[in-house]
Order: C-alpha cells, then sequence, then structure tokens
C-alpha cells in the first residue's frame, strides 16, 4: 500500500505572483521536512501559473506541483477543492498546509472532509514530535487567552497558519526542483458558483494585514474626528489604522477596518491599542502581535493583562503629546 510522505504547502497566487504567506509556509515546510527527513512539496493551482514553480522552488520547494487550466483562473471553491483533493490523493503527503487566508479557511475544512482526516485552523506555531514524529500542531484557543497544541494521527495532517508568525527562506534562485504538471481534469458542470464581478477594496496607504505597525482604536475614541488623529499617528509610523467593533458598528472607520474574531487577524511588530478594553473577541485578532501598547484611562481595563506596555490616562492628551514626539524624533 502507498504511504503518505513529504510536506505539502498550498501555495496561493494573486496577479501573478506568490503572495507572501506562500513564502512564509514554505520556510515553516522546509522546517518541518528537514526535520522529517522528507521532501517539501508546493501546489499551485491557477491559470497561467506555471512560471511560478521555479519561484517556489527557490523559497525552498524539493517539488512543484501544477494545475494549470483555464477553469481555475478566478478563485471557485468548487473547482479548487477539486483540483487540491486530486493532487493530495496523487502526491499523498503526510502533511498538508494551507495560509489562514480566506481562501484557505474556505478550502481546508472541505478538504479536510473529503480526505477523512482532520484540521488545525489558524496555527501559529508548527512543530514535529521527536518521538512520534506527528506534526505539533499550535494554535490560539479561548479567544487568544491560551494556546493548545494538537496531533492529528490520520494523514494528511493537514493545518492552516496564520500571516506573518513563520519566517520564509532567503530567496535562492539556483536552488534546483523538480516541475510536476496535473492535469485538473475539471468537469465544467461540477463548478456552480460562477464569479459574476469582482470588486477591489481600496486601500489608502498600507494594508492592514500587511502593516508593522497598527493603531487601533476603540469605543473610548468617540468620533470620525478622534480616528484622525489615529490615523494621522498611523502615517507617521508607516503603519495602518484598525479598530474593534464599535467603532466600525458606529461608522467612524469602515468595516474592513476590525481587527478581532468576526475581524481580522494582525500579526504586526508594533500594536498601539487605544480606549479599547481588550475584550477576547478583540484579542483574538492581535494577539500574536510582537509588541502591544494600551492606552486606557481605566487601570483595570483587560487590555493592561494581555499589554507589554501600558499607559494609563486620557487618549485626548496622550496621543497628541504621543504624535509630536514620534514628530520630532523622525525629524531629527
Ligand atoms: C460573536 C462576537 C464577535 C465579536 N467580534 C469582535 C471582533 O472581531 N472585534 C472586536 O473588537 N469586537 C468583537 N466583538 C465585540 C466585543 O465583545 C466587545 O464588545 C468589543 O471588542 C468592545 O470594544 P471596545 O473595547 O472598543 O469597547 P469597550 O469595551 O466599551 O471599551 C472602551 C474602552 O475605552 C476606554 N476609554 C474610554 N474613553 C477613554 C479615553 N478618553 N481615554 C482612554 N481610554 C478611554 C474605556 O476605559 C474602555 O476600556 C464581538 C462580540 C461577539 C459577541
Amino acid at each position: 500500500m502507498a504511504e503518505y510522505k513529504g510536506v505539502m504547502i498550498y501555495g496561493e497566487v494573486t496577479e501573478g505572483k506568490l503572495i507572501a504567506i506562500t513564502t512564509e509556509l514554505l520556510g515553516c515546510g522546509r522546517r518541518l521536512a528537514d526535520d522529517l527527513g522528507q521532501e517539501l512539496y508546493a501546489v499551485l493551482v491557477g491559470s497561467n501559473i506555471s512560471s511560478l514553480a521555479q519561484e517556489a522552488i527557490a523559497f525552498g520547494a524539493d517539488k512543484v506541483y501544477v494545475v494549470d487550466d483555464p477553469l481555475l483562473k478566478d478563485y471557485q471553491t468548487d473547482s479548487y477543492v477539486l483540483a487540491l483533493e486530486k493532487v493530495v490523493r496523487q502526491v499523498m503527503p503526510q502533511i498538508l498546509i494551507l495560509g489562514q487566508t480566506s481562501i484557505g479557511r474556505d478550502l481546508t475544512p472541505r478538504l479536510a472532509f473529503r480526505l477523512d482526516t482532520a484540521a488545525s485552523m489558524d496555527c501559529i506555531e508548527l512543530a514535529i514530535d521527536p518521538d512520534s514524529k506527528l506534526m505539533l500542531q499550535t494554535r490560539p484557543v479561548y479567544g487568544g487567552n491560551a494556546q493548545a497544541i494538537y496531533t492529528c494521527e490520520s494523514n494528511p495532517q493537514i493545518a492552516t497558519v496564520r500571516a506573518k508568525t513563520m519566517a520564509p527562506l532567503e530567496r535562492d534562485a539556483s536552488r534546483q526542483g523538480e516541475v510536476i504538471t496535473i492535469e485538473a481534469g475539471l468537469d465544467p458542470s461540477a463548478i456552480k458558483a460562477k464569479v459574476l464581478e469582482k470588486v477591489v477594496e481600496e486601500v489608502t496607504g498600507i494594508k492592514l494585514e500587511d502593516a508593522e505597525v497598527v493603531v487601533s482604536g476603540g469605543r473610548g475614541i468617540g468620533s470620525v474626528d478622534g480616528f484622525k488623529q489615529l490615523e494621522e499617528l498611523a502615517k507617521m509610523l508607516n503603519g495602518a489604522v484598525g479598530a474593534s467593533r464599535p467603532p466600525c458598528d458606529n461608522d467612524w472607520v469602515p468595516d474592513s477596518l476590525q481587527v478581532g474574531l468576526t475581524g481580522k487577524i494582525v500579526t504586526p511588530e508594533l500594536y498601539i491599542a487605544v480606549a479599547l478594553s481588550g475584550s477576547s473577541q478583540h484579542m483574538s485578532g492581535c494577539s500574536g502581535s510582537k509588541n502591544i501598547v494600551a492606552i486606557n484611562k481605566d487601570p483595570e481595563a483587560n487590555i493592561f493583562k494581555v499589554a507589554h506596555f501600558g499607559v494609563v490616562g486620557d487618549w485626548k492628551k496622550l496621543i497628541p503629546a504621543f504624535t509630536e514626539k514620534v514628530k520630532e524624533l523622525l525629524a531629527g
């Protein structure tokens, strides 16, 4: 009987490029494959994407499986699940890793169900257990207040990984690998959903998920004008503005800025939480930040339990003073 072997990552492609999470998964996959003494595979699915296989090799893959078909031009659940399932059944990797992106969130449970296995979503660390050789899958639980480590005894062991929690390898164009084409063999009638229109979200400045600095405001900011002050600070720090749910519900900022359980997950170097209490639903979207700085007038606010640095006070006094100081430091 064929054996499950190797580590496979699903490489997402946007606008003819591997997206950042793909290189991060390649870095993580490389480490796991080396620990197992096995190969690292990447699978690329789309239309006109074959030229990206070499890029996946440069970032660490030993073999790249390419499923290139005009029917896969736009992401559609039906077609992509079928294409990935076909590759996984053919290659039989022991481990399959996807990004915790909207596509990864959509594909992973469906794939796990079809392959009769389990999946851990939103992992922040993956490792190989030296004794059992199973993948140790660490993910936040209880709204980010604790971490749990899972293993899965059925193959493939599937996990999604949160953006910016894994380091990509240095790109090495001299790396050698093998590119294998797999026919999608799709029946167009199997694709039940059609993409009618794409609306690109307008973003001025840095995207929240990509920002190294996020200045997030909560209910205590109180108005659209209050958020303008946070924007000024974020811009100066080359960062982006985020928010807890109340400012979005109150239309002070667009919904796309919401951080948390039902919003975006961010992992910046610096997360400045201003006038937000630090509810578990909010923290599940930012607890992976490297440094959390809290500004809140209530010394008992929960945010101070999770923040690395905290200032008790009124943001209306603190933010202008802080912004002035940053301005001064940047100038000189
Ligand atoms: C299913 C579900 C999903 C949810 N998903 C999310 C989510 O994704 N993201 C999210 O954020 N929430 C989410 N929520 C809502 C969440 O439970 C909280 O209600 C919300 O996060 C609270 O937002 P906040 O901290 O801004 O407001 P509050 O809890 O009201 O806190 C406001 C804080 O501002 C401080 N403050 C007020 N004025 C000042 C001032 N002048 N200077 C300094 N500090 C001041 C106060 O001391 C207080 O701590 C969800 C809830 C549910 C039930």
